[in-house]
C-alpha cells in the first residue's frame, strides 16, 4: 500500500512530503502528458510545472477532493496552456488541424476538472462536498454488491452524457425504460444514503431530478461532481489487477467498460504508467524534484519559528 498523503505536511512545504508525492505521482502525471505532447523537452517543462503548480497552490487545497485528483486538474490545464501556446505560435491556418486529432479540442471534452469547480466557493460548497460523499458512498456500495452493469450504466449516464435509448441499445438491455428505472433507483438510493448524513433540501433536490441536477446553470449537477470527482474511477490496485489478468468477471468487464467507452484519461494515464510505456525516466524525477526543492527553499518558513 502507498502512504496516504499527509496535506498539512503539504501545506507546511516539508521536503520530504513533497519528494514521496514527486516519486509517487510524476510516473503517472507523465504518462498523461506524453499521451498528448509529443515533444520530449516539453513533456519535462510541463511536468515541472506541474508541481510547481502543486506547490503554489497547496495552501487552497480542497480536501473534498483526493491529492490525485488535484495533480490531475493542475496537470491538465498545464497541458492545456501548453498546446494553447504551441498553437498560438505556429504560423497556420486556423481550420489546417484535424478536430480529431488536435489534443486541444480532445482535452475540452474531456470531464472537467476539480480546478474549475473550487472556484465557486459559495454556499453550494457544503451540499456539494456531501454530493460527491454520496456518489462515492453508492459506487463502493454498488461495486461491493457486485451490480457492475448497474455501475455502468449509472457511469454512462453521469459520465459518458449517454441518452437513455443510447445506453439500452449499447449496454444489451430491453429497452429505454429499463435504463430508466435503474437510474430511478439509483438515485432513491443516493438519497437514501444522504438522508442517513443530513438533512439537505438542496442535494436531495439534484437526487429528485430526472437529470439529476438543480438550480439551472449555476446550479448543482450530479454529472458534474460525478466527472470532477471521478467517483467511478477504479483504484489504482484495480488498474494493476486488469493488467495482470486476476480480476474477475464483473469488475473485468465495468474496468474495461471505463476505459475503452467512457475513455478516462486518467485511468489510461495510470494504465500506461502502470505498463511503463510512457514511464517519466528517472533523471527526469530527479529534475523536476531539483525544481520543485529549490522553490520550496526560496520561499520564507511557513510559519513563524519563534
Ligand atoms: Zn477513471
Amino acid at each position: 500500500m502507498t502512504p496516504t498523503p499527509d496535506i498539512d505536511r503539504l501545506q507546511a512545504l516539508d521536503d520530504d512530503a513533497w519528494a514521496q508525492i514527486e516519486r509517487q505521482f510524476a510516473g503517472r502525471l507523465y504518462a498523461y502528458v506524453a499521451r498528448r505532447i509529443a515533444d520530449q523537452q516539453a513533456r519535462e517543462d510541463v511536468l515541472q510545472e506541474i508541481f510547481l503548480g502543486a506547490v503554489r497552490g497547496i495552501s487552497g487545497f480542497d480536501r473534498v477532493y483526493t491529492l490525485e485528483q488535484y495533480l490531475f486538474g493542475i496537470c491538465r490545464n498545464r497541458t492545456i496552456d501548453h498546446l494553447r501556446r504551441r498553437r498560438d505560435s505556429t504560423v497556420s491556418s486556423p481550420l489546417a488541424q484535424d478536430d480529431e486529432e488536435d489534443p486541444l479540442q480532445q482535452l475540452a471534452v474531456e470531464p472537467s476538472n476539480p480546478g474549475s469547480i473550487v472556484g465557486r466557493r459559495d454556499l453550494q460548497t457544503r451540499t456539494r462536498i456531501l454530493l460527491v460523499q454520496v456518489l462515492h458512498e453508492w459506487v463502493q456500495e454498488t461495486w461491493a454488491l457486485g451490480e457492475f452493469q448497474r455501475l455502468m450504466v449509472i457511469e454512462a449516464l453521469f459520465l459518458g452524457g449517454w441518452r437513455n435509448r443510447d445506453t439500452w441499445e449499447r449496454m444489451g438491455l430491453s429497452g429505454e425504460r429499463a435504463v430508466a428505472g435503474i437510474k430511478f433507483r439509483a438515485l432513491a438510493r443516493m438519497r437514501a444514503i444522504a438522508g442517513q448524513e443530513v438533512e439537505n433540501r438542496r442535494l436531495l433536490e439534484a437526487l429528485s431530478d430526472e437529470e439529476g441536477s438543480v438550480g439551472g446553470a449555476e446550479g448543482l449537477h450530479v454529472s458534474d461532481e460525478w466527472a470532477a470527482s471521478h467517483a467511478s474511477c477504479p483504484a489504482r490496485h484495480w488498474l494493476a489487477r486488469h493488467l495482470n489478468g486476476s480480476l474477475d468477471a464483473g469488475p473485468r468487464s465495468f474496468v474495461e467498460f471505463h476505459l475503452s467507452q467512457m475513455e478516462c484519461p486518467w485511468c489510461l494515464a495510470n494504465l500506461d504508467d502502470l505498463q511503463q510505456e510512457r514511464i517519466a525516466p528517472q533523471a527526469l524525477i530527479e529534475r523536476v524534484h531539483a525544481s520543485t526543492m529549490n522553490y520550496l527553499r526560496s520561499r520564507p518558513l511557513p510559519r513563524d519559528s519563534s
